[in-house]
């Protein structure tokens, strides 16, 4: 993995440069059949002075729209906003080569609006692959994921009308259970289940747990059935192909079909950069023909998306190259294997991935007050919770972290 890191002023002038590639809605070309236009300039005036200093900012302004899959060909979808669709493309290729480690032009992909809806798209090309394929029925199509898994899995598998086959997972590893792999899945194919969805997790939600995706791989191999793993690295995507380099979650692993990569999550980019990578020759089974008036067609759940997404994700990339990106993300870790080391001290039992800056503490340890005060997340809010989870994201400093240590000390200490 490697790219070189631009100043401010390289990222600056090669997003202008692109957004002068689009056509512009106040340029001279006769813009007259498209429904767009750019931003309502009572609130939004596109002479505000620090404009020219934030392309970013400059991208929002001018509304480029980069409906559509930009991967596919060389034609651009939207020939208007040529310019910014160029910098998605790259946006792409750059994630899936040198940060899943794809082979060159071998994926497609497109900046959703977030893990969601890269989620459930994963899961609605599955499902017509298998059905014009194989000429699996609707009945015929089970989703495989654990149980510490985000809840777009149920979501996804109620809109797309197929079967969730839910995993246990041990309640201290936080690994899904061979046993409830073997018995769950004979029990769906007792029930007519023959293809399989499956989700490996590359950082759930609540615990920052990693599912063993050659395990998963290697079980449905040995089946002998249909089966296609998606990814959800929606919180992990950016954070643990740089703390381990030896992860398996990378597209040179056969097993890996395709991956969620949420920006707004590690990457610190706006709500809305939700990126989705599959290999190359899957797209087609999700094509809308019916997008008539589109030219280059639409494959994606959102239609219409804003193109300042994508170049929010590319700059943040730019910015720091992949040393930089190292560099911050390997601190967060450090940072929380520091507070591990404190509460094994204390005699405080969690679950921690050392790749990455999620803590589960158990619940047990700590008041609801304290949990409260700091804001720790509970894995329910509609039963009694067992754990509280801390994440230590870039804004959480030291002297808040060291403030929690010493308040949870006193209370245990209080206890005895
Ligand atoms: C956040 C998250 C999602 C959903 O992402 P949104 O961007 O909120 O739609 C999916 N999976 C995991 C593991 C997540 O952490």
């Amino acid at each position: 993995m490697y790219w070189k890191k631009r100043s401010h002023e390289q990222v600056k002038e090669y997003i202008f440069k692109a957004l002068d590639q689009n056509l512009d809605y106040r340029g001279d070309r006769p813009i007259l059949g498209i429904p767009g236009t750019y931003l309502d300039t009572t609130e939004f005036y596109p002479d505000a002075p620090f404009l020219k200093d934030a392309p970013f900012m400059s991208a929002m302004v001018r509304n480029p729209n980069h409906i559509g899959v930009h991967t596919l060909s060389e034609d651009s979808v939207l020939e208007v906003f040529e310019g910014t669709q160029k910098i998605e493309k790259e946006l792409v290729k750059l994630v899936a080569e040198e940060i899943f480690n794809g082979d060159v032009d071998h994926q497609d992909g497109y900046v959703a609006t977030g893990g969601t809806e890269a989620n459930i798209q994963a899961m609605w090309i599955y499902r017509n692959y298998f059905r014009n394929k194989f000429g699996a029925r609707l009945g015929e199509i089970g989703v495989v994921y654990s149980q510490d898994s985000h809840y777009s899995m149920p979501k996804g598998a109620n809109i797309l009308n197929l079967t969730n086959i839910i995993l246990e997972v041990d309640s201290e590893t936080r690994e899904i259970k061979k046993e409830s792999l073997e018995q769950k899945i004979k029990e769906a194919t007792q029930d007519g289940i023959k293809y399989f969805i499956v989700i490996a997790n590359l950082s759930t939600t609540m615990f920052g747990s990693v599912d063993d995706i050659d395990m998963l791989g290697d079980y449905f191999t040995k089946l002998n059935v249909q089966f296609k793993i998606h990814v959800d690295a929606a919180y992990g995507g950016f954070i643990y192909p740089f703390t381990n380099t030896t992860s398996r979650f990378t597209f040179q692993n056969p097993y890996m079909n395709s991956i969620t990569a949420d920006g707004h999550k590690m990457l610190q980019t706006p709500y809305g950069t939700g990126l989705f990578l599959i290999r190359k020759g899957y797209f087609d089974f999700v094509k809308t023909e019916e997008a008539q008036y589109i030219p280059g067609k639409d494959f994606t759940i959102s239609g219409s998306r804003s193109g300042a997404n994508a170049i929010s994700m590319w700059m943040i990339l730019q910015i720091h190259g992949s040393e930089g990106w190292k560099y911050k993300m390997e601190t967060l870790c450090d940072k929380t294997e520091r507070i591990c080391k404190k509460l094994e001290r204390m005699g405080v039992e969690y679950f921690r991935n050392p790749h990455l800056n999620i803590i589960a503490i158990k619940a047990k340890y700590m008041s609801k007050e304290l949990a409260n005060k700091y804001y720790l997340v509970a894995d329910s809010y509609e039963f009694e919770p067992e754990w509280f989870k801390i994440v230590v994201m870039p804004h959480v400093k030291q002297g808040t972290i060291d403030a929690f240590l010493m308040d949870l000390d006193s209370e245990l200490r209080g206890r005895k």
